[in-house]
């Protein structure tokens, strides 16, 4: 990509918490960032208003009975008048995934959240695209079908001259903060030499509790996070550890590691953000300030780094920084996650789709805290009892996706409060 030539983005996602923080990377860097489409699930206010504030015309709303809705006709009289060529709107989730296709588009932040957003990932890079993604899914229940993809933009993008002269190609950027902080660890550094992965925890609003004392959490509680402030599903699963769960999933498949040579380590200042061990017994540590918007940065700005909206980390201030091993027979969802990545195959699948009717249900005050381990470990069961299976397919995947929501369903029901 050339010095002086603007980096085009699609924003999956744009009115959650990665989205517009995204948004405020892009506000910060006109002269090198520009969004050229947007989308969302069910905020169409927002949408509208962010289009209007960065002068986009390709917009989508992955709620489709939307497109009946009063505002559905202002975002039509906005895109119509809005674009002096032609402007596009669309509803569902094919509309989302359409969005990455666009010709303008150079990379896809994809911050939408839950398993629609593997659809989108797996056609952003099959369109040859950079793919941005925040959208833990992706890895966790298509990372089989996801990382070839990769390698192949990857491939093209050295073939191209696209990819720095050092370092990774840049196809599949991770935001997440742990991966972000892994990602720069291993540059320059060799494949081989590279002895484990360390995923730092922060252990969530509820470190220290025991089973008993987590009997009568509620979602107010749980929505308390130390020190992320982030969207309610992922609040929830940071409180359960099933975000960590997830994380190592995610950090297996995008530098393919083996899950014996992944640990996690609760750090509960979260001032370090991951770190890498080689086999000499060096450990690299990322550093920085807990604000999301430096992980998107990098994820857009790589190879270079660019000038942070936020205060750098002083360490005259920190004071000390403490290490603890995760409890999983506390927080047993990071232990199910272990055991579904472990057996691979259409489990994660399982394990996130029950996960995300479970964390629904806990939110909606249908469950109780501890119930949301044990409505995933029943719908892991039934799925091994049945047969885990090889990934072949996203429509294999959403099958099975909409298999283990009905499973999760049933048990919330026969649970439930
Ligand atoms: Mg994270």
């Amino acid at each position: 990509m050339s010095e002086n030539k603007r980096r085009r983005i699609a924003v999956l996602g744009s009115t959650g918490s990665i989205g517009t923080q995204t948004l405020d990377v892009v506000r910060r860097h006109p002269d090198k960032l520009e969004i050229v489409a947007l989308a969302c699930g069910t905020r169409a206010e927002e949408l509208l208003a962010q289009a209007r504030a960065f002068g986009v015309c390709h917009l989508a709303l992955g709620d489709e009975r939307l497109a009946s809705a009063p505002v559905s006709g202002e975002l039509c009289s906005y895109v119509e008048a809005a674009s002096r060529t032609e402007g596009t709107i669309g509803f569902g989730a094919q509309a989302v995934a359409d969005l990455v296709q666009l010709p303008e588009v150079d990379v896809v932040v994809n911050a939408s959240v839950g398993e629609a957003g593997l659809r989108a990932s797996y056609e952003t890079l099959a369109a040859g695209k950079v793919l941005a993604l925040a959208n833990k899914e992706s890895l966790v229940v298509g990372g089989d079908l996801i990382m070839p993809l990769a390698a192949q933009v990857d491939a093209a993008r050295r073939e191209r001259g696209d990819a720095p002269s050092f370092g990774p190609a840049g196809a599949l950027m991770p935001i997440d903060s742990e991966h972000g902080a892994i990602y720069q660890c291993l540059i320059g550094e060799s494949e081989r030499e590279v002895a484990r992965l360390w995923v730092t925890a922060s252990g969530g609003p509820f470190r220290g509790r025991t089973r008993d004392e987590l009997l009568r959490v509620t979602a107010a509680d749980a929505l308390k996070h130390p020190t992320w402030n982030m969207g309610a599903k992922i609040t929830i699963d940071s409180s359960t550890l099933m975000n960590k769960g997830l994380e190592v999933i995610e950090a297996h498949h995008l530098f393919a590691m083996p899950y014996e040579r992944i640990s996690v380590v609760v750090q509960p200042q979260s001032a370090i953000h991951s770190m890498v061990e080689f086999s000499d017994g060096s450990v690299k540590a990322h550093l920085g300030t807990t604000d999301m918007r430096i992980p998107i940065q990098y994820a857009l700005s790589y190879p270079e780094r660019w000038d942070a909206p936020v205060q750098p980390l002083d360490f005259t201030q920190l004071g000390s920084l403490e290490f603890a091993p995760a409890d999983t027979d506390t927080f047993r969802c990071l232990a199910l996650a272990r055991h579904a990545g472990q057996t691979g195959g259409t489990l994660p699948c399982v394990m996130n789709a029950a996960n995300e009717v479970a964390v629904a249900s806990f939110l909606g005050n249908g469950i109780g805290y501890l119930d949301i381990a044990s409505c995933v470990e029943a719908a892991m069961d039934a799925h091994e009892k049945d047969g885990v299976q090889r990934v072949e397919s996203i429509a294999q995947l959403e099958e099975l996706d909409r298999w283990a929501r009905s499973v999760a369903r049933l048990w919330v029901q026969e649970h439930g409060r």
